[in-house]
């Protein structure tokens, strides 16, 4: 993806403001997979810094999915479109994209792929171009989740360039903490994520693959993560936060492009940043700059900033309760939960892929709504996995309409650092 550095190509993560730019270091990621022989042959198009569901903001143009709905194009999801379409498309092995709030698990579910976030920190961000620091992860798309535990595999290194990389104690403490997985897997069904938004298609799927999986031997689980209602908003405060500091440093002195003419003169009044930062980001980054801004100011931070951090503790606490694992980053496990769970099925995405005309129509918060159910897992850091489930006959009947999608995503998310009983229940389900 196009905001992963690599020092043969450009890197301009969509933007504007990074035309052109050529990194003089290469990413860790992009290092690793160089070193067990993989082909970098490309950057994929994404929503510009990852700031999108539907990988239609970029400076490079839109992103098409393969798939068509009476002849137009559905969306790819986004923010890491770019990446899911070109392993769609059969023509890449794999792709790396980052997911931050979903842009990995939203395109996968979208495009009929695979899409892992592994736990935060276990894969290097040195050398990814940051959006909001405490939640961005390097994530991979494939067509299975084999292919995807294997990039997996070669990626999940400490790296000490990367300051929130997981040190190696961390990792032992992680290993240390990993069981055989269970034959029979307790599987937790939330009950907030039944919103009544969910489409029909994708409730049927879900329905179905909470059926099969009962069918081989599996048990359910109702399970209640009270704080899901309010994770969105609290990620649409906390991400654009981040964000909005994050992104200052394009000023037009350090990288890329700067705007030119008599504006950015300082006899004119508009000093060269300014202009620089009008024109050199899209209306979606401008927008979370200044929402960011905003609720980092001293007159907004106590009922914004503060609170979204306090529900991210929460949400972390309902995950804490239900997961059978204690999460190895703290010292005991909150009890109170009901049921104990090895893993949490969801659906990836509440609809299927809209199309690029529709998406044009929506507003930017309908646009935030797709990514309800990714964002839970990404508060907390949790592995999670977006797998391809077949659409039931009827249901492709009333609500594909002339379209050609045949899936939409199935997720499991596990207890922080049980990335691999993640793939293990993914492949289960796939
Ligand atoms: N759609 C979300 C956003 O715009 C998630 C993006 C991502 O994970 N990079 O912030």
């Amino acid at each position: 993806m196009d905001n992963i550095v690599t020092s043969s190509l450009p890197t301009t993560a969509a933007s504007r403001n990074l035309s052109n730019h050529i990194s003089p270091f290469e990413a860790t990621v992009v290092k690793l997979l160089k070193q067990h022989g993989a082909t970098v042959s490309s950057k994929t198009n994404m929503d510009e810094f990852g700031m999108g569901s539907h990988s239609q903001n970029s400076f490079n143009g839109p992103v098409l999915s393969l798939f068509k709905k009476i002849g137009v194009p559905l969306s790819p999801g986004g923010s890491s479109g770019g990446s899911a379409v070109a392993v769609a498309s059969g023509d890449w092995w794999a792709a790396l994209g980052t997911d931050t709030g979903g842009s990995v698990r939203l395109p996968a579910a979208y495009t009929g792929t695979v899409g892992f976030k592994p736990s935060y920190g276990l894969l290097s961000r040195w050398g990814v171009i940051q959006y909001a620091n405490s939640l961005d992860t390097v994530g991979i798309l494939a067509a299975s989740v084999e292919d995807a535990g294997a990039v997996f595999d070669i990626l999940n290194q400490y790296d000490p360039q990367d300051p929130t990389s997981l040190q190696p104690s961390v990792r032992r403490r992680i290993a240390a903490n990993r069981r055989t997985p269970p034959k029979t897997l307790r599987i937790g069904v939330p009950t907030e994520y039944n919103i009544h938004e969910l489409s029909s298609a994708v409730r049927a799927a879900y329905i179905s693959t909470l059926q099969q999986l009962q069918n081989l031997g599996h048990t359910l689980h109702a399970i209640s993560l009270p704080t899901t209602k309010q994770a969105l908003s609290a990620y649409y405060v906390l991400a654009p936060a981040e964000a909005s500091s994050n992104l200052a440093k394009y000023d037009g002195i350090r990288y890329g492009f700067r705007s030119e003419g008599p504006d950015a003169l300082p006899r004119e009044n508009l000093p060269l940043y300014a202009k620089t930062r009008g024109e050199g980001f899209g209306e979606e980054v401008k927008r979370r700059i200044l929402l960011g801004a905003y609720t980092l100011s001293s007159e907004a931070i106590d009922n914004y900033f503060i609170q979204a951090q306090k529900v991210r503790r929460l949400v972390q606490r309902d995950f804490d309760r239900v997961f059978a694992t204690q999460n190895p980053l703290l010292d005991s496990k909150p009890g109170g939960g009901g049921d104990e769970v090895d893993i949490i099925i969801t659906p990836s995405a509440p609809t299927l892929p809209p199309t690029v005309d529709e998406v044009k129509k929506q507003s930017p918060v309908e646009i935030y709504m797709n990514d309800v159910f990714t964002v839970p897992a990404s508060l907390v850091g949790l592995p999670a996995v977006s797998v391809p489930m077949p659409l039931s006959d009827d249901t492709v009947e009333m609500e594909v309409e002339g379209g050609d999608v045949k899936t939409t995503g199935i997720q499991v998310i596990g207890q922080f650092g049980d990335d691999e009983l993640v793939l293990r229940a993914a492949e289960i389900v796939q």
